[in-house]
């Protein structure tokens, strides 16, 4: 079973549709559904806040505290796959960054549950 970080988009949570992180990103996870490639251990989950810049210090803070690394970091759904998406960056540029800066496997996207 992977250790998986999960990062949300917090404008897209806090504006109230239903996803405080609550359960998709978590049931996704525990089931293996979606976009995760094996019932996956959340260890860590982050909210975005605009305009991004907090991101990739958090994991690294995260990752020194609880002294677990990831096997893998999810895009949820609401930051990879939402329309209008981020006007700050693109989930692709986003992933590209987390893996150089952390070497860990960035995947768009959470779970297909509506
Ligand atoms: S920077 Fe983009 S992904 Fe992050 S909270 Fe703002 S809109 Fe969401």
């Amino acid at each position: 079973m992977k250790n998986v970080a999960v990062i949300g988009c917090g404008a897209y949570q806090d504006s109230g549709y239903g996803c405080p992180g609550e359960w998709r990103c978590l049931k996704a996870a525990a089931l293996g559904e979606g976009n995760y490639e094996e019932k996956s251990n959340v260890i860590a989950f982050f909210t975005c806040e605009c305009p991004g810049r907090t991101v990739i210090p958090n994991i690294g803070m995260s990752m020194k505290l609880s002294e677990i690394k990831p096997d893998v970091i999810h895009l949820s759904s609401c930051m990879a796959k939402s329309k209008p998406g981020c006007p700050y960056t693109s989930p692709e540029d986003l992933a590209k960054m987390i893996t150089e800066k952390t070497g860990i496997k960035v995947i768009l996207g959470t779970h297909d549950y509506h």
